[in-house]
């Protein structure tokens, strides 16, 4: 089951500019930032509600952040969906014709299983989904 959205993920190219810009939108520091070795990336988490905005900066020339920034410059990269558990979800999508980039869960970082829905079968929108590790 899809619970809510858990957070909208920014593709950046320089994480500590845009943690100052977005401390300055939202009025409040980064809840905290970690390395993603799996990802490639580095990503700082604003709180927002119930759901959170994600920066993320490409590590290493080849991620996925990076080429997504060389052909389509910054900005919103990915929607990340709560779901409650993640392989019954990964199956019952593909079985309605979506394509998984992985159909494997990895670790995403802050906690969670993730498993990302190729854009191509989105409507052109990359969605993320996560799971809380128990
Ligand atoms: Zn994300």
């Amino acid at each position: 089951m899809i619970k809510k959205i858990n957070h909208i993920g920014i593709a950046v190219k320089n994480l500590g500019l845009s943690a100052e810009i977005f401390s300055k939108l939202f009025s409040q520091t980064v809840l905290h930032t970690e390395t993603v070795s799996e990802q490639n990336a580095a990503i700082a988490f604003f709180p927002i509600g119930e759901s959170s905005i994600e920066l993320i900066e490409s590590t290493s020339p080849e991620s996925a952040v990076s080429k997504f920034i060389d052909k389509r410059g910054e900005g919103i990269h990915h929607i990340c969906l709560d779901v409650d558990n993640i392989k019954s979800e990964i199956e019952r999508l593909k079985n309605h014709g979506f394509q998984f980039i992985s159909e494997v869960p990895s670790e995403g970082g802050d906690g969670y299983w993730v498993a990302f829905i190729h854009p191509k079968s989105a409507n052109g929108v990359l969605i993320e989904l996560c799971e809380k590790m128990k």
